[in-house]
């Protein structure tokens, strides 16, 4: 059983960790309990996701990659008896249907509703059957579900789409929450916040803290979605201009909603025009309750589809949409658009096009507030931390050296971090609010290659991190390693002067 041959609850991280892109999340639970014939073993998995960064696996004609899982799988003897889902995003989600697709069999899978609307929409576009679909089970927040000698616990989480949850894993053997993507803020739109109130309930009484450390090098707490309304309506108020064009991500349905509220906040009437991916979503949103048309109240016009003709529009309007190609609209009459670009990369080809076509726009580079956030920074988790009484805080979705450089700093915040950093495959065995590593086990990521069936799946060992590629934008060694010590400069200066004034007060009591 992999080492797991003691009384006690384990953690295996068999994805998400220590990779050149964070992603293909999937984390194993195994609780073994006494029984009359011996140890008797339960496990599950959370999220099964896919791997982005496939290419750089180095497998030719790859069209994805998934953390291997397959010794997990039934009819195996180590077979999970269950998987719970924390979101949509595909890599949490996406794993799960190209195994389907690739014809292995699961047990219940355990999902929120707007994460099976995902998900039903993905076995479609996958052409699964749904003869091969496992049991699906929805569940809503505060749901504790019992699986073998563990009881798992959906808790909402703020992120940036519908219905994300955390898990409370509980056995005789321990307590873990697993956060799942989150951060603290409360003001998101439209959707349920992460549930404080029933982590303080729990404070205390958490062993470990499975956490989504995305954004642990930030200092601070992650923007609100309400600053980030704010600052879009602000603006676009001060552009002065009629035609207003804000581009979404298609996976980040807060941004749908958060330009919406603009428009409506300044009496804009509204265009979706996007790609399909876009159009998928906004039926999914509507069909999930959140009809912009309904939210209008007839204060202005929304229009759902591509072809609109601009008189419906009047000559005040706000396209919320994907194209790149939108600046040609645009263009007409320059002088009156404006637009507001609210992703770097992503929107980059439309930053040419504006540019081109000589349209003012505002993007989040010069605006960082634009950026809608989905995970939490430092502060973020400080504060679940202190909420829960400092249990053991285990980082995923961050590669080994933003652990490794964080070691100084915790301490100063009251963090208590496990003695080895995790990388995928080990296996950990929990108690107590300790967390020890007893095997040294790489993990394996599957290379899918739909269209060459001599290599439908290759086994590729995990590397260490390299730091590069991906990661040398968005997270690189250098760029944690000086964030962290200026948080950790800042933190000794805050402690030194509390120890000054607390001198001077005692010093004016004598
Ligand atoms: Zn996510």
């Amino acid at each position: 059983m992999n080492g797991c041959k003691d009384i006690g609850l384990y953690w295996q991280p068999l994805g998400g960790n220590n990779v050149d892109q964070i992603s293909g999340h999937c984390y194993r639970y195994i609780d073994c309990t006494r029984s009359a014939s011996g140890i008797r073993t339960c496990s599950i998995l959370i999220d099964v996701g896919k791997y982005d960064n496939y290419s750089a696996l180095g497998v030719p004609c790859a069209n994805t990659a998934v953390p291997d899982i397959r010794e997990f799988l039934p009819p195996s003897p180590q077979a999970i008896s269950a998987v719970f889902i924390t979101h949509s995003h595909p890599d949490h989600l996406n794993g799960l249907a190209h195994y389907l697709k690739l014809g292995y069999r699961f047990p219940p899978v355990y999902m929120s509703r707007y994460t099976r609307m995902i998900f039903e929409d993905l076995l479609k576009d996958f052409e699964i059957p749904s003869s091969a679909c496992p049991q699906i089970v929805e569940i809503c927040p505060r749901d504790v579900i019992t699986i073998g000698s563990m009881t798992v616990e959906a808790v909402a989480a703020s992120h940036t789409c519908f219905d994300s949850l955390g898990f409370i894993i509980k056995s005789a053997n321990g307590t873990v929450y697993h956060t799942g993507d989150f951060k603290a803020d409360d003001s998101i739109y439209f959707r349920r916040p992460t549930d404080f109130s029933r982590l303080a309930e729990l404070s205390g009484k958490v062993d470990c803290m499975v956490t989504d450390c995305c954004r642990l090098m930030d200092d601070g707490f992650a923007p609100k979605e309400s600053d980030t309304f704010k600052k879009m309506a602000e603006l676009v108020r001060k552009s002065g201009k009629p035609k207003i064009f804000i581009p979404v991500y298609p996976t980040h349905p807060e941004m749908y909603v958060i330009a919406f509220l603009v428009a409506l906040k300044l009496k804009k009437n509204v265009v979706f025009y996007g790609t399909r991916d876009f159009y998928i979503y906004l039926n999914l949103m509507i069909e999930y309750g959140l009809d912009f048309r309904k939210l209008a109240q007839n204060r202005i016009k929304v229009i759902y589809h591509p072809d609109f003709g601009l008189e419906e529009l009047g000559d005040n309007y706000v396209v919320i949409g994907t194209y790149n190609h939108i600046g040609r609209e645009f263009s007409i009459r320059r002088k009156d658009s404006f637009a507001v670009i609210t992703a770097r990369t992503f929107f980059n080809p439309l930053r040419g096009q504006l540019n081109l076509h000589g349209i003012k726009f505002t993007s989040v580079v010069d605006e960082p507030l634009l950026q809608g956030y989905g995970h939490g920074f430092l502060g973020d988790i400080v504060k679940m931390n202190k909420i829960l009484q400092a249990p053991l805080l285990i980082p995923t979705h961050c590669p080994a050296y933003v652990t490794d450089y964080f070691r100084e700093l915790a301490p100063l915040l009251g963090i208590k971090l496990p003695a080895q950093t995790p990388l995928n495959g080990n296996i950990f065995k929990i108690s107590n609010r300790e967390c020890v590593k007893i095997t040294d086990n790489v993990a394996k990521w599957l290379v899918v290659s739909y269209d060459d069936p001599a290599q439908k799946l290759t086994e590729v060992a995990q590397k260490p991190t390299s730091g590069l590629g991906f990661l040398k934008r968005t997270i690189s060694k250098k760029r944690c390693r000086r964030k962290f010590k200026m948080i950790r400069h800042r933190l000794e200066k805050e402690i030194c002067n509390a120890e000054k004034a607390q001198k001077r007060l005692s010093d004016s009591q004598l």
